[in-house]
């Protein structure tokens, strides 16, 4: 294991960035790498999204589960990236300038050098001291690799016994945004460092999540300041469910916007998964409602206009739709009513998510209907509400309490549609010797 304590490690450099660095201003301390990430609409235009590749097998990388409201869906490593990306935000008390990241989330791999995806390896540029790289040139994406040979910490507290992913990332997103090495001294308390600087203090990197007034000088000469109107959101109201309608509210937005969500996409162009297009806002620009795709993740929520404007991200953990039920069990000739419910979260990946019954007859066979919409069509042994083609699902039993539980595989496939389920008991005797239940539909999540 190997253990930072002192100040000679490097923190990350700028594969091919070294060529390249300006000083735009003697007066001025911050260097850059030149290009810039954009927000536009065509070819390589649209560079503001950051994704994990949470690859890394330090136990103290991933061992932050508690929640941060501020940071939805994500915990360990991708809370911890998250983070430093978002310490260049226009929201961040420190930055504050026309800049602002776009978290999409999990990747399943470190992709290509521009896919802005953020991995570990034990190859690149690593070895030497090197704790982490970024390949740039920046026009058409970046990559930042952590490496493995260090042990790595999610922090999010004090600083511990491994190197601080979000210090590194800190410094490797400034890197990935345009800027090179400070020439400030890196010297001196850990608090006043440079997070451009080119080495990380004695603290592992944790005092380098917050950015200098150089930093912030240099963010500034790239991005600019914030401008007046920048479109700004401030709250969420209404749904926050998949299919559900969230209104975003804020200032400075366009007549015409498009919203964007955190979908774990690398496509960057043309549709982009988990962006809905041309909403018009209302209330002179501080409004605008959107109807929540199937594709959006929990994370952060964006105005985009036209390709020129992006506002601030806002957190916003992203729900499934409540199952709703319809139509009516019937009593049977035990007197008690057959009702059905969906169990469990209705997302993939979930062994546990399940259509139940309660009040059937006892010990009898069950089966369970299935289909994608819904119907209400009379039969001699009870109502149909599953429309057709009305699968029969499958065949089960009642135990001694009248119970019935039957597990539903949720595949990625299934993710954004509405499936509806209803319950038949034998019940001979009783009708058309079927007991039949009530119906529910039940959207289903990522
Ligand atoms: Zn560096």
């Amino acid at each position: 294991m190997k253990i930072i304590t002192s100040k000679t490690a490097l923190l990350g450099v700028a594969a091919l960035a070294a060529g390249f660095f300006a000083l735009p201003s003697a007066s001025l301390s911050y260097t850059t790498i030149g290009g810039s990430l954009g927000v536009s609409k065509s070819g390589f235009g649209y560079q503001r999204d950051v994704r994990i590749y949470d690859n890394c097998g330090d136990a103290a990388a991933n061992n932050n589960t508690t929640p941060d409201p501020l940071y939805p869906g994500a915990l360990g490593a991708a809370m911890a990236v998250w983070k430093g990306g978002a310490s260049w935000n226009s929201d961040d008390v420190d930055a504050g300038k026309n800049f602002d990241m776009d978290w999409q989330g999990e990747a399943t791999s470190a992709g290509t050098a521009n896919q802005n995806t953020v991995g570990w390896t034990t190859g690149g540029s690593c070895g030497g001291g090197v704790l982490a790289f970024t390949e740039t040139p920046i026009s058409d994406g970046w990559r930042i690799t952590f490496c493995d040979e260090w042990t790595w910490s999610d922090g999010p507290g004090t600083p511990g016994a491994y190197i601080d992913i979000d210090g590194v990332m800190t410094h490797e997103y400034g890197h990935a945004l345009g800027l090179g090495h400070t020439t400030v001294s890196c010297s001196g308390s850990c608090s006043t460092y440079s997070t451009m600087c080119a080495y990380i203090c004695s603290d592992n990197g944790y005092q380098q999540r917050t950015i200098e007034s150089d930093d912030q000088a240099g963010l500034g000469y790239i991005y600019g300041s914030i401008p007046a109107g920048k479109p700004t959101i401030t709250s969420l109201s209404g749904s926050t469910a998949i299919g559900g309608t969230l209104t975003i509210h804020g200032t400075g937005f366009d007549s015409l916007v498009d919203v964007k969500f955190t979908a774990g996409t690398t496509t960057n162009t043309g549709s982009i998964p988990g962006t809905v297009y041309n909403l018009s806002s209302t209330g002179g620009g501080t409004a605008v409602a959107v109807t929540i795709p199937s594709t959006a993740l929990s994370g952060s929520v964006h105005v985009w206009e036209g390709g020129a404007r992006l506002s601030n991200g806002y957190p916003i953990a992203i729900g499934c739709p409540a199952p709703f039920y319809y139509g009516t069990g019937e009593f049977g000739s035990t007197g008690t009513q057959a009702l059905i419910t969906a169990n469990g979260s209705p997302t993939v990946g979930n062994p546990a998510f399940s259509i139940d019954l309660a009040g059937g007859k006892p010990s009898q066979f069950c089966v369970m209907f299935s289909g994608q919409s819904q119907a209400s069509v009379p039969y001699s042994w009870g109502t149909m509400l599953i429309g057709a083609p009305n699968f029969l699902r499958t065949y089960s039993s009642t135990n001694a309490s009248g119970a019935c539980s039957i597990l539903i595989t949720i595949t990625t496939g299934m993710v954004g549609q509405t499936y509806y389920y209803q319950y038949g008991v034998r019940d001979a005797g009783y009708g058309g010797d079927v007991q039949a239940s009530n119906a529910v539909g039940v959207t289903f999540c990522p």
